[in-house]
């Protein structure tokens, strides 16, 4: 009997290996890690995963540096009598990344998790996130303080031109031109805005420009990944893209790991343009993150309701039709996970016949 019993200690043996696998995902630092090194001018995130777990009371060199980013993106005020921020994870730095936690949608910790070290290296709109601490500001979408929003009668068009210097030659302007138009689309079909494009840049409503490092608003750009664009509150019209990513409008021509699709960032800036702010929701076009090689260009419901409280709707818009779209997609998901759990019921199930068998057999 002897034998036949380790036969089946070997078979549950795997089974368990097998089962840990999906049951119990091992943390990783993504590949973008490295490629965020790519450029001189970008912040250098290598080694960021020596702050994993980091918590408050720890000492971690270059924790100064990650401080910094937590200002840049409005978490961390720096008070009057310092300037300099000191590697020690302090009060002030654990309530910054428990607000950071809480704004981008992740389990509020208060540590350096995995999740929150993983958000942070993946590149992002430089819009900082909305101080406001209403209703609105936590779980899902945000305005800017004081809700500003275009004011024009009551049909509005809104006109939108492309800068006459500031462009990339290595995308056609007929292909820029249709990303864009598609992304006002999306916009104008749930509210009763439209967007036309003009060829006078100075008048235009929207003024859309690539533009490299410092380029005189106050907010320069990083170089390759980091910030990818970002644009300005109503009614500036500002909309400003980091010319030096790799953009592109199809993932199948352009095979950079680094490549950042121009109609999801399209997209996102345009809510700017209108008035919404950065979103927790994390499948919503508003959420400030995007990885490269990713498009994410459809609205979410987050995205409609946020802008249609500021503009109302648009009368051929039927809520309807995305609730389904989205349902489905959620349907998805459900089914998906309803699957792994049906896997692991009927393993678990063997691995019960398996152990009765075992002890029949004895
Ligand atoms: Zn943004
Ligand atoms: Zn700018």
């Amino acid at each position: 009997m002897f034998p036949f019993f380790s036969y089946y200690q070997f078979l549950l043996f795997f089974f368990f290996l097998f089962l840990s696998r999906p049951c119990f995902p091992a943390i990783t630092i993504p590949e973008s890690v490295t490629v965020l090194t790519a450029d001189n001018h970008s912040v250098t995130w290598h080694g960021l995963d020596r702050f994993l777990d980091a918590a408050k009371g720890s000492n971690v060199n270059g924790m100064s540096e990650l401080k910094r980013y937590f200002h840049r993106f409005g978490y961390l005020p720096i008070s009057n009598t310092t300037t300099n921020f000191t590697d020690i994870f302090d009060t002030q730095f654990e309530s910054a990344v428990n607000l950071y936690q809480t704004k981008l949608g992740l389990p509020v910790t208060g540590k350096l998790d995995s999740d929150t070290i993983t958000t942070i290296m993946s590149p992002r709109c430089g819009v900082k996130e909305s101080k406001s601490h209403s209703l609105h500001s936590v779980g899902h979408f945000a305005y800017f303080s004081g809700e500003p929003r275009w004011v024009r009668g009551s049909s509005m068009t809104l006109k939108y031109a492309f800068s006459p210097s500031n462009m990339i030659d290595y995308l056609s302007l007929s292909d820029i031109r249709m990303v864009f138009k598609r992304a006002f689309s999306r916009w104008s079909s749930v509210i009763p805005v439209n967007f036309t494009e003009t060829g006078n840049y100075e008048l235009a409503d929207i003024r859309i420009g690539f533009f490299r490092g410092d380029h005189g608003d106050g907010e320069p750009f990083d170089g390759v990944l980091g910030v990818l664009a970002h644009a300005f509150s109503p009614e500036n019209g500002r909309f400003h893209l980091d010319a030096a990513e790799t953009w592109t409008v199809d993932f199948d021509r352009e095979k950079s790991k680094v490549a950042i699709d121009l109609e999801s960032v399209a997209t996102h800036e345009i809510g700017h343009i209108l008035g919404l702010a950065h979103t927790s929701v994390k499948e919503a076009v508003m959420y400030p993150n995007l990885s490269p090689r990713t498009k994410k260009v459809d609205l979410k419901i987050d995205d409609v309701e946020g802008v249609q409280a500021l503009y109302g709707s648009n009368p051929n818009f039927k809520f309807s039709s995305l609730l389904e779209s989205e349902n489905s997609s959620n349907l998805a998901i459900g089914l998906e996970s309803r699957l792994s759990k049906w896997t692991f019921s009927f393993s678990l199930l063997l691995i019960l016949y398996l152990l009765h068998m075992n002890s029949f057999f004895l």
